[in-house]
């Protein structure tokens, strides 16, 4: 069961941290939310009852039993789930999740938000996402790998560098990611490194993906500032998170756009400093005592009130649902880039357009770390190996081009930056299987 707060609002939320034993009625599964955000687009694009028919309906799902040999001898039996939900502009993609939580319905909608993911991003790719229901944290190293392999092999004819290109997401890394590569290629007979992204730099990852999702954050929140006239260099901004995708974000924002961070929190609270913080400082600091809170100079102040300081920019990067109808009327940011997967909600997200806020959503925001998984799956397939510097130029343009398409569709549709990147999503993978049409 699905915790009933974390989805009746959530508009793109990846639901890692929220899924719970609940047995709460709720209003809506994933899935279902899901296709309520199709129609919304929907009904914006004047869409073709043929277009949302097909939409509606992921390509393929498969479920699999993994029969696992455990540490104490005996066998247990997982259950593994992919779904391909579309393939009209590319091979699906879409990360593999282990957690407790796992069920078909959330994999299916995750694995139509990969299809709107990869689309706003103008990538060649679909959407699709994989899941097994494990608790990885009571499984030995080994058990982890046995089972990884024998997922993998039993998705293998169904994966694939043309078919379907996995990646990591919540509890899996790239050392699963080498093994299923591994297992993949044992059975071809022959290495076949586009099978997978988020694989060690070692075996043919890409450089730049490690801070790719925070990049992506700063570009795009820089872009949103030269449109609102707000000048980059010295723009103040508060980090809720300061984990992956907040510390990277701090450091990049801070060293390369010469921003000024003056807030960062995590899980313990958070920290300001109106003359702005010392990002290098400050991890040094959370690399030694855990905690940002420690951090000397600077006042301490709440999470909550990392969210509503005066700043331009504020990243939320850490939980879900964080901006509610409760605090949105008093976010004083001008624009909010979301780090995090469903920081706001729906109600949130009507007061902050109303007040003009311009909120650059999920979808948009932090799909960085996959677009530097599509030049990681290019390079895989050409042989090839880009500098850094390559990769976070062709970064730089993806972003940059994304976020334009995005809030001219939210000028043309009157509507919110987050309706507007599914309309561009929906549209564009439309326009793909209207081209290719239906056949037999
Ligand atoms: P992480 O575990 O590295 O960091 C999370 C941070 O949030 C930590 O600093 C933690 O202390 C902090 N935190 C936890 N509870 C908090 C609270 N109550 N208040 C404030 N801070 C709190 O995770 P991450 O990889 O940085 O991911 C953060 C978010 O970004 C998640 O929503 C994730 O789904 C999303 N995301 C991550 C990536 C990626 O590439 N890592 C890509 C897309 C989206």
């Amino acid at each position: 069961m699905f915790n009933n707060n974390t989805y009746k609002h959530s508009n793109f939320i990846y639901f890692d941290a929220e899924l719970t034993n609940s047995t709460s009625t709720q209003k809506a599964t994933p899935w279902e939310m899901a296709l309520q955000q199709l129609k919304k687009a929907a009904d914006l694009l004047n869409l073709e009852e043929d277009l949302r028919e097909v939409l509606s309906h992921p390509q393929r799902e498969v479920q699999v039993s993994l029969p696992v040999r455990m540490d104490n001898g005996k066998v247990k039996v997982f259950t593994g789930y992919r779904v391909q939900h579309n393939n009209a502009r590319g091979p699906y993609k879409g990360g593999i999740r282990y957690h407790p939580n796992v069920s078909l319905d959330e994999v299916r909608a995750l694995a139509m938000w990969m299809t709107w993911k990869t689309a706003v991003l103008d990538l060649p790719l679909g959407g699709a996402k994989g899941g097994i229901i494990c608790d990885p944290k009571t499984l030995s190293p080994g058990e982890v790998e046995r089972l990884t392999r024998r997922y993998a092999y039993a998705i293998s004819g169904i994966i694939g560098p043309y078919e379907d290109v996995p990646a990591p997401d919540v509890y899996t890394g790239p050392q699963h990611m080498a093994w299923i590569m591994d297992t993949y290629s044992v059975l071809k007979g022959h290495l076949e490194p586009g099978v997978i992204t988020g694989k060690p730099i070692e075996i043919g990852g890409s450089l730049g993906r490690n801070d790719s999702t925070s990049r992506g954050v700063a570009i795009v929140v820089a872009e949103a500032a030269k449109n609102l006239n707000i000048n980059v260099k010295g723009a103040t901004v508060a980090i809720q998170g300061f984990g992956n995708v907040g510390s990277n974000a701090a450091i990049i924002m801070a060293k390369e756009y010469g921003m000024k961070i003056v807030a960062v929190s995590d899980s313990k609270g958070g920290i300001y400093n109106k003359n702005g913080l010392n990002v290098d400082k400050v991890l040094a600091e959370k690399e030694k005592s855990g905690t940002v809170t420690t951090y000397k100079d600077a006042e301490k102040i709440t999470n909550d009130e990392v969210l509503t300081l005066d700043v331009d920019v504020l990243v939320p990067a850490a939980l879900e649902q964080v901006i509610t109808k409760d605090n949105a009327g008093k976010i004083k940011a001008k624009i909010i880039g979301e780090g995090a997967n469903g920081p706001t909600t729906p109600e949130a997200d009507e007061i902050l357009y109303q007040k003009g806020t311009v909120v650059i959503p999920d979808i948009l925001a932090n799909s960085g770390g996959v677009t530097v998984s599509y030049f990681e799956w290019v390079q895989d397939l050409e042989r090839l190996q880009w500098s850094l510097e390559q990769v976070n130029k062709m970064l730089e343009q993806k972003m940059i081009k994304a976020f334009n398409d995005v809030y001219e569709a939210s000028k043309k549709y009157k509507t919110d930056m987050r309706t507007a990147a599914l309309t561009v999503a929906v549209s564009r993978v439309s326009q793909a299987i209207k081209l290719r049409g239906i056949w037999p």
